[in-house]
This record gives structure tokens, C-alpha cells and sequence, in this order.
């Protein structure tokens, strides 16, 4: 019988679709990233995707799919449900905050089914419409009149974490199979984090007993989430959102951070806390509740040029990775009060920010193309098939509007 997760069997190695490699004596990189968008939201959308369309396909509905796309949920949604029927995405990236290899994912995606939106303006501005959209009574009485149920395929849908929780017992049980650990032995993970749904489904295994030390949460220059864990504020009033060369973390507003709240705090006290974000721009946490915070969780971050170093230092060993990832090395380097095994998450292949990986090897490309083929050549690292393709797909979404124009160009879509 067909499920949900026969759809790894389309990443590189369906014996393997998540390989564990070695880059320290007690550092292991899980890669995420084999499957088709070269991103790890592939992990959860791919057989969310299945889930959700045959659910439609079973009852005879219809569902309008919206994503809000920093960058990777954008192409892993599009291609998860591109082509099924009963289903319908509409996808908002943020014009010129995504790497060209990422927009050209979304843009060259061409099914009836699919609607790719550029919107102007920053990760969090596209994020805040969505969730106005979805929280809108008049869109969702005008969907109702078409007979279209909404969903989102954000890590604010709780299908997706569901799937989340998964491979972090994988990576755990790679390292047992490879005789690197004991059964019941404890370890760190480290997680570059964004929304933090990648670190809430580390949380749930954690909770489900798995025998995690620590979690230890990564950010770049926007490392909101570095003072949340360390210090209980969350303050978004002193911050605008800075690019970076790990784009998908350049979030400010980390939604699943809430649900994190929720289970440690409580109802009351984490609407409280949101209200206060909402109302006032911030919030403090209390001396206990940031020490219950740090019980499962401590963090760091690292900004661009730290990340070149990082990469620079492992390209020169032959394992290149990317600058999402790459912020995890100053969590695994300075966090650990113990000497355990850790586990480090690569989130994305080099492939997608091919720009930043030359400047890491001492070569100043702009150009995606140009500096896939000089990283290749240079390192002997093979570019896959489906991302040299991009260059050469034709381009058929052009759209790129104001917030305000959003509701009425996906009303025209449909
Ligand atoms: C989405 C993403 C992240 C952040 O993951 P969250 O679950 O949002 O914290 C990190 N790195 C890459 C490459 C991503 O695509």
C-alpha cells in the first residue's frame, strides 16, 4: 500500500533519504536536504502534501494551500502538491529577500494549480499578511461562497511539526546503528532556527523521551530567538529585521516559539505574553520561567562573516555547507557543558547560496550560475540535476504586488 512517507523514497538515496556525516570526533552533520527543493522543509511537506491531498481527493473538497515563504517553504509546497487535484497554492515570497536559485524554484513552477505571488516588502510582512488572510472572516466567507477550505503550509500548520518530530529520532538512531552512541546515551542537537518549528518538533521527541542533553537553538544577526533563551525577553521594539546570507532565518516574529510557551507556561500566561507582544512590542519572562525555558534549550549566533569563516574552514576539508548551517558550529564550539555526541542540522544544500559559499572560499561571485560551476570545480562538488535545470525553465510567474493587492489577486486566482 502507497503512504505518506513513500515519498522519500524521490530523495537522493531512498535507502538513506537522511545521511549522517562526520565532520569532528563527536560532530555529526544531519542533512536534511536530499529531497526535490534542496531544503529540509521538503521533510515534512513531502508527506504532508500526500496527506493532505488525498484527504481532498477522499471527500471531494477543495483547499486553497497558502504559504508565506522566506525562501524554502515557498518551492517545497509548490512541489509537493503541484498537479494534485483538489488543491490549489497560492505561495507569497518577499521580492529580492530570497537567493535567485530559491525564487526560480517558485517562479519557473509551472502547474494550473499553482499561484506564486511576490510581495514588496520583508519575510515578516509577507508572514503578517498571510496570517491576517487566515484570520480574516471576509476572505474566509468569500472562499466559503466557492466552497474552498483554507489552509497554510507554514510551520504555523501543525501537520508539518507533526512530521518534524520524526527525523530527530532518526538522526539519534543513525548514531546508535553507527556505534557512536549507546541506546538511552544523552546528546546535543543543534538547530538553526527561524520560525523554530525544526527546534518544536526537537522539543516534542525530547518530551517523548528521547535522550536529548540540550537543545541548542542557532540564529544569525536577527537572534531574537539568542535572547529569548538567554535573557527571557523577546523585544521586537528595538530591532528591524537586518538580510542576511541565511535568509530563511531572517525572521523576528518566530511563530512556533508560542507553542513552546503554551506547554511550558501554560494558556493564560502565554496569552498574556502574546498580547503583550502584540500590544507593547515585547515581553519578559519571569526568573523561574526563563530557568523551566532554559531547562531544554540554550542558544548563540553568528553573524555573515563568522559563517564564511565556517564554511571557508570545513570547504577546505571537502564538506561544504551552507551559512544556515554553518551558524551552528559557534553553538556546538561554545555551548556544550558536556562532552557529549552532537548532532548539528543542515537545514539546506550550498546549492541554493551558491554567492555567500564562493566568498567563504575566497572568490567574490554575485551570480548563482558562475559560482555553482566554480564551487563544483573547485571543490568537486556535483550541482543536481534539478537545480542546474532551473536555469533554463522558462518563467511563468511574473506577479509581483502590495500588500493590499494580495487578497485580490488570489481571489482573482481562484
Ligand atoms: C526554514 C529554514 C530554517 C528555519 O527553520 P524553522 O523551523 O523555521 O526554525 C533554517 N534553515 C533553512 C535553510 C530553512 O529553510
Amino acid at each position: 500500500m502507497e503512504s505518506a512517507l513513500d515519498r522519500y523514497d524521490a530523495f537522493d538515496d531512498p535507502s538513506n533519504p537522511v545521511p549522517l556525516s562526520k565532520i569532528e570526533e563527536d560532530c555529526f552533520v544531519s542533512e536534511l536536504y536530499h529531497g526535490p527543493t534542496r531544503a529540509f522543509k521538503d521533510m515534512a511537506l513531502q508527506p504532508f502534501g500526500y496527506v493532505l491531498s488525498k484527504l481532498a481527493q477522499k471527500r471531494g473538497e477543495h483547499y486553497l494551500i497558502m504559504a508565506a515563504t522566506s525562501g524554502d517553504t515557498g518551492p517545497a509546497t509548490l512541489e509537493t502538491f503541484k498537479n494534485q487535484e483538489g488543491v490549489q497554492v497560492a505561495c507569497l515570497y518577499p521580492d529580492g529577500g530570497t537567493s535567485d536559485v530559491q525564487r526560480l524554484q517558485m517562479v519557473t513552477e509551472d502547474a494550473k494549480n499553482l499561484k506564486v505571488i511576490g510581495v514588496e516588502g520583508n519575510f515578516d510582512d509577507t508572514q503578517n499578511t498571510l496570517k491576517e488572510l487566515l484570520a480574516s472572516e471576509e476572505f474566509k466567507s468569500e472562499l466559503k461562497e466557492k466552497n474552498i477550505k483554507l489552509s497554510a503550509a507554514n510551520s504555523v500548520n501543525f501537520g508539518r511539526i507533526i512530521f518534524q518530530i520524526i527525523y530527530h529520532i532518526h538522526s539519534y538512531l543513525e548514531l546508535v546503528r553507527k556505534d557512536e552512541i549507546k541506546m538511552g546515551e544523552k546528546i546535543y542537537l543543534v538547530v538553526p532556527s527561524g520560525n523554530f518549528g525544526n527546534a518544536l518538533g526537537a522539543y516534542y521527541a525530547k518530551k517523548a523521551g528521547l535522550p536529548i542533553e540540550k537543545i541548542l537553538i542557532s540564529s544569525n544577526i536577527n537572534n531574537i530567538l539568542t535572547d529569548w533563551i538567554n535573557k527571557g525577553e523577546y523585544d521586537l521594539t528595538t530591532r528591524t529585521l537586518i538580510q542576511t546570507e541565511s535568509p530563511a532565518m531572517d525572521i523576528l516574529k518566530s511563530s512556533n516559539v508560542e507553542r513552546i510557551m503554551f506547554d511550558k507556561f501554560g494558556a493564560e500566561r502565554t496569552k498574556e505574553l502574546m498580547d503583550s507582544l502584540a500590544n507593547n512590542g515585547k515581553y519578559t519572562l519571569t526568573k523561574d520561567e526563563l530557568a523551566l525555558l532554559r531547562e531544554d534549550f540554550d542558544a548563540s549566533f553568528s553573524d555573515d562573516t563568522e559563517c564564511e569563516a565556517v564554511v571557508g574552514k570545513y570547504a577546505k576539508n571537502g564538506y561544504i555547507m551552507d551559512p544556515h548551517t554553518a551558524t551552528c558550529m559557534r553553538a556546538y564550539d561554545t555551548l556544550r557543558d558536556k562532552p557529549l555526541k552532537t548532532v548539528v542540522y543542515s537545514t539546506a544544500e550550498w546549492t541554493k547560496f551558491s554567492p555567500a559559499v564562493s566568498r567563504a572560499i575566497g572568490d567574490e561571485v554575485e551570480d548563482d550560475i558562475e559560482a555553482l560551476k566554480l564551487i563544483s570545480a573547485k571543490i568537486n562538488a556535483t550541482v543536481p540535476a534539478m537545480i542546474e535545470k532551473l536555469f533554463i525553465k522558462p518563467i511563468v510567474h511574473t506577479v509581483v504586488v502590495k500588500k493590499d493587492d494580495i487578497k485580490g489577486e488570489m481571489l482573482n486566482f481562484l
